[in-house]
This record gives C-alpha cells, structure tokens and sequence, in this order.
C-alpha cells in the first residue's frame, strides 16, 4: 500500500536556537504542531552569533584565508544546533536524528565558502520518515567529492532547506526566521516599510542579489527551478508571514514591489585597459574562476584606451584587486572606491509601465544624490550611491513610489 504521510519541511534560523531555552521551546513547538499524516524534517543553522564567532576566529589568523578549512571551521555551528535539538525533542518522548552533511550525502562543487548543491541523496531521510524519526539536518553545509566539507554561503541554510524540500518532492518549505515577514524595505532604514504578503520567485531572487539578507539567494532560484513554494515566517509568533510563490499566483501586481539596498559594496575602476572585447573576457573570465560575482559593469572606449568600472560585494574586493593585477600587469590606474552602497527598486509591475526610471533618477536629482554606476533590468532599477545618503535615498525612493501605502 502507498504510504500517505506527507513531508514538511521546516528550517530554524540562528535566533529560533540562539539558547538553550529556545531550543526547548522549539522542540515544544514542533512537538505540539505535530499532524497526523505529516511527516517534519528539520533544518537547523547554527546558534546565533556563532558563525560571526568562528569568522572572528579564523580572521585573526589569516583575513583573507579561504579554503577547506575555513569551511570545516564555520559547519561546525550546525553541528552543535543539530544535536542540541535532536536531544531536546528527545527528552519530549519524539523520536529524533542529527545529520549532518556527510551522513546524508548532501553532495556540493568545491566552490569553498560558496558552494553549490549538486545532488541530495534521500534515501536516510524518507526512510526515517518511514520509521517516523524526525531527521535534524545541519544547513549551510555539504561535502564535496573529495570527501571535504564545503559550505553554502552566510545564510546557506536556506538553501539546504528549499533543496532538501525540492530533492524530496515537497511542494512548499517553511524558512523559521527572527523577522515576521519580507518588508518593502528594511524596517531598520526606512520605518515606513510594510510587510509583503505574497510575492513571486523572480522578484524575490532580484531582491535577495541585490541586497536583501532575510532569504539566502540560491533557495529562491532553487525554489523557482523545482517549484518549492517558500513561506518565510516567525519563529515567535504563530501566524503567516510572506509566501514566495510562481508569478501567475499573483492577481495585481503593484508598479513596486520592493526596495532593497546593499551596504557593502565596493566599485573598482580600471583604466585604460588594452582595447578590444578579449580583454574584458579574460578579466571577467577569470574573476569567476576566483568565485567573484561581478554585479553592475559600465565601459566606454577613449582615445587612451578602454575605461571600465565594476561592483562587487566589499569581501571581494581584495581578490578582485588580484585578479586585475594578475591579468593586466602593465595597469596603470586601478582605483578602489569604498563606502559606497546600492539601492534598488524591485517589481515585475515595472515590466509593462514606462517611466519607472525616470521617477527613480527624478527623485534621488531632488535630494541631491549624486548616482555613480547605474544598472536596470525588465524589472529592478539600481544604482550605487554613496553609503552617506543611503538612509534618504531609499527614504525618498520608498514615499516615491507608494511603498508605505496599502495598495
Ligand atoms: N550559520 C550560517 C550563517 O550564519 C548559515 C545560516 O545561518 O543560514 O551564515
Ligand atoms: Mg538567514
């Protein structure tokens, strides 16, 4: 006979196990919402701060130190949250299993410190379903075919989680996280920003590259690709936060969905750079062979020689500059501009309504902000600022275009 138990797959943030009590609470919670017919399988980040903890540590080592062991320093965090809360749901009379990444064969490129999900095995985890085990499964982390752990990225955990949910043929994945909901702006820069009720996969990916930290960026794609319905929602309070669903589940959509900004970015300006298309190939050829994701590019060609200017996030600066040195030995110029910032308009309303850029420049031109790259696409406008007016621009953008109104 065809089992009927249905899985759900519910990840826990660094906060819903940032102590021991929470953690008790947590198990209380799971063991109470426990349906018949329903199978959890849990996913765990580390406690909160602990990652940032183990960070510090290897830095004070070596800032700039990437590699296997730095990803085996920072998955040590799941391992303690996972048996912690294995224990406690113990101690409630449920059966429970902590996982981790090796045990399961969650199986990533050796991509260290951003590592890519290549294959999730199932088998342990539908059969301790079968068993009626709740499996306790770190997040962020996974073993390459070496055999080495890897990590996911900050905030990775999200991502096993959608993948895990993708991987078992679950329709929807629950994301347990300290705030109740995706906001049309960080509450923390703009007070007026408002809770969004539903949004679609592809305005959510646009968000969360462009700044947004409340969903790790890969779950979003990985959601999109195997159509895993995300429900971001508080671990403190029993209510429904924002679903993050297929765009055609949407009726009306506003012009603007979203604001988003990106405090720590840096821009590099190359000049002159020898002419022609190859050598913008091989620089950025071998800035994704470094892992750099290269965000908004601008070039123009002078009498002297190509100008080029490119963001990237502040922690790839470093590198990129040793990318550039490493490709163009004979660079005159190469500046690095610092303490500048990102804002972002985000919305597939824009798709089929002019205008929308105009109102975006018109309104940082009143407050005086100076823009210095620009990027647009069917549906998001950015530009880099500089991080001293943040705080007004995303303000002004915000009132501008009737974020703080129910619509
Ligand atoms: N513990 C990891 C981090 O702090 C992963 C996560 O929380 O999702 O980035
Ligand atoms: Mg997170």
């Amino acid at each position: 006979m065809k089992s009927q138990t249905s899985i759900s797959v519910k990840k826990f943030g660094g906060t819903s196990v940032g102590t021991v009590e929470r953690i008790q609470n947590l198990a209380a919670r799971i063991k109470r919402e426990l349906k018949p017919g329903v199978a959890p399988v849990l996913v765990v980040s580390a406690m909160a701060g602990e990652t940032n903890r183990l960070v510090a540590l290897s830095r004070q080592i070596d800032p700039n130190y990437t590699g296997a062991a730095y990803d085996m320093l920072l998955a040590s965090g799941e391992q303690v949250s996972v048996a912690l809360l294995s224990m406690a749901l113990i101690k409630l009379g449920l059966k429970a299993k902590p996982y981790l990444a090796h045990q399961l064969g969650i199986i990533t490129d050796s991509m260290y410190s951003k590592a890519r999900i290549q294959k999730i095995n199932t088998d342990v985890i539908l059969k301790d379903v079968a068993d009626g085990v709740i499996p306790v499964v770190a997040g962020f982390q996974g073993v390459d075919e070496f055999g080495e752990i890897t990590t996911l990225g900050r905030g990775g955990s999200d991502t096993t989680a959608v993948a895990l949910a993708a991987a078992i043929g679950a329709g929807e994945c629950e994301i347990y996280t300290d705030v109740p909901a995706v906001y049309t702006a960080d509450p923390r820069l703009v007070p007026e920003a408002r809770e969004i009720p539903k949004l679609s996969f592809e305005e959510m990916i646009e968000m969360a590259s462009l700044g947004s930290k409340v969903l790790h960026v890969r779950s979003v794609e990985i959601g999109a690709k195997y159509n895993v319905r995300i429900h971001l929602r508080s671990t403190f309070e029993e209510r429904e936060g924002t679903w993050v669903v297929p765009e055609g589940e949407i009726m009306e959509n506003p012009l603007v969905t979203g604001l988003t900004h990106e405090a720590t970015t840096s821009v590099l300006k190359l000049f002159p750079l020898p002419p022609g298309t190859k050598s913008l190939s091989q620089l950025f050829e071998a800035l994704a062979q470094r892992g750099v994701v290269v965000d908004i590019i601008t070039q123009s060609d002078g009498e002297q020689g190509q100008r080029l200017a490119f963001s990237v996030p502040k922690d790839d600066a470093v590198h990129s500059v040793e990318v550039v040195k490493k490709v163009f030995p004979e660079l005159k110029n190469i500046e690095v501009m610092d303490g500048v910032s990102k804002v972002s308009i985000v919305g597939v309303g824009m798709r089929n309504h002019p205008g929308v850029a105009a109102t975006f420049f018109s309104t940082l031109a009143k407050a005086n902000i100076a823009v210095h790259l620009v990027t647009t696409s069917e549906i998001k406008v950015s530009a880099i600022i500089e991080s001293r007016h943040l705080e007004q621009a995303a303000k002004a953008l915000h009132a501008a275009f009737e974020l703080d109104q129910a619509n």
